[in-house]
């Protein structure tokens, strides 16, 4: 098979929802699922994709993740809306979430949406894209609990908070056109690219990690050999601090948790969400606010290349870079990651040569 495999998206969604049906899924949950994980790794973010399923069958055979479970509104204020995910897959809790959101955003101009104990939601992008597709402007904070803590604080030596991810998407100024998604984690990279890497048998850059002393170290090992060491927080003080707040609103606001002794006694990754989503036709810029964001973001990419530089994308423009690369070359897979899918398949019934033949890969 070799260091990686390169499979269609469209096999590749396939291959997803056989394994998700197989672990008592319903058509939608599992269609669900595996698009919102081939998009992320037709974004490029290789940490968010199909190689998640595995923790997710996981959990799903070890009852830490509710199959076919729907958002439920534990309260409605108008423009508030308090949700619990009851630990279900986050791609459906986040799905119907934002659909709530959008509708009342609709009706009350702005919508804030708080959710609660959802299983892992995946790429915050995908929440902001859901939004900006529906015209809608939205910003998202998450935190991430029910594991051990990944994120050193700035100053610290251990980890004492998760990746905890920020999103703010502007929808397209005309039809057809692309929304601007800032979408990212506060420290320097995700999690679930620390695991690729690892899997990858790659180094990681400096200044990214350090070891269970405190010491910097690019081996991405020292995050799952114990002791473990930590991730740093991007940007130094300023990202640790969008950090604490992201845990803050989306942790203690929501009716969720936040990180401290014991959040991760459940051992699954759950995700609280805080988002803000605007009807921007509901602004004092609602007759302008096209002309002013397309003027901006021309004056910003006329900016002349620097040196070394593949010259000024706005945020989203590299995901879909990678989209329009991947749906045409496929999308790599490394030989680790399958064989864990192909694993996964199997706890629930789907053997490695229908998981192979889902994929096109005989
Ligand atoms: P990243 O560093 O690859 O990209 C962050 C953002 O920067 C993106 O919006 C991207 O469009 C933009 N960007 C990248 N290169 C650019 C350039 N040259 N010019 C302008 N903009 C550019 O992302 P990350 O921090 O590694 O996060 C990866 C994913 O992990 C995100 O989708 C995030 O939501 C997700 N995540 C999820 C969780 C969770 O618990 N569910 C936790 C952490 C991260």
């Amino acid at each position: 098979m070799g260091g990686t495999v390169t499979v269609a998206p469209d096999k590749l969604r396939t291959a997803v929802r056989h394994i998700c049906l197989a672990g008592g899924s319903n058509e939608r949950e599992a269609t669900l699922v595996a698009d919102n994980l081939v998009l992320a790794n037709l974004s490029g973010h290789d940490s968010h994709g199909v190689g998640m399923l595995p923790q997710y069958i996981l959990a799903v055979v070890e009852k830490r993740l509710s199959v076919n479970r729907s958002v439920r509104v534990a309260g409605d204020f108008g423009a508030i809306l308090n949700l619990d995910g009851g630990m279900g897959y986050g791609q459906v809790i986040g799905h119907e979430a934002m659909e709530l959101g959008i509708r009342r955003a609709r009706e009350a101009g702005a919508c804030i949406v708080a959710l609660r104990d959802s299983h892992h939601i995946g790429r915050i992008g995908h929440w902001g894209e859901q939004c900006a597709a529906a015209g809608m402007i939205s910003t998202h904070y998450v935190n991430v609990v029910g594991r051990p803590p990944l994120v050193a604080p700035f100053g610290g030596a251990d980890a004492r908070f998760a990746t905890n991810p920020y999103c703010c998407a502007i929808p397209a100024t005309e039809p057809g056109g692309e929304p601007i998604v800032l979408d990212m984690a506060t420290s320097k990279i995700a999690m679930g690219k620390v695991r690729v890497a690892m899997n990858k048998g790659e180094q990681v850059a400096p200044g990214t990690l350090i070891d269970s002393a405190g010491n910097a170290t690019n081996d991405p090992r020292t995050m799952f050999d114990p002791p473990t060491g930590a991730i740093l927080a991007f940007g130094e003080h300023k990202g640790y601090g969008l950090a604490v707040i992201a845990e803050l609103l989306a942790g203690a606001f929501t009716g969720g948790i936040t990180m401290h002794d014991g959040s991760w006694a459940k051992n699954t990754i759950t995700n609280n969400m805080f988002s803000v989503i605007v009807d921007p036709s509901k602004l004092g810029g609602a007759q302008s606010w096209r002309r002013e964001v397309a003027a901006f973001v021309d004056f910003v990419k006329a900016s002349p290349k620097a040196p070394d530089s593949t010259g000024v994308q706005v945020a989203g423009e590299p995901e879909r870079r990678y989209r329009a690369k991947r749906n045409h070359e496929g999308i790599p897979v490394d030989a680790t990651t399958w064989g864990e899918i192909v694993a996964a398949g199997e706890s629930v019934g789907v053997g490695a040569a229908q998981t192979n033949a889902a994929a096109g890969l005989v």
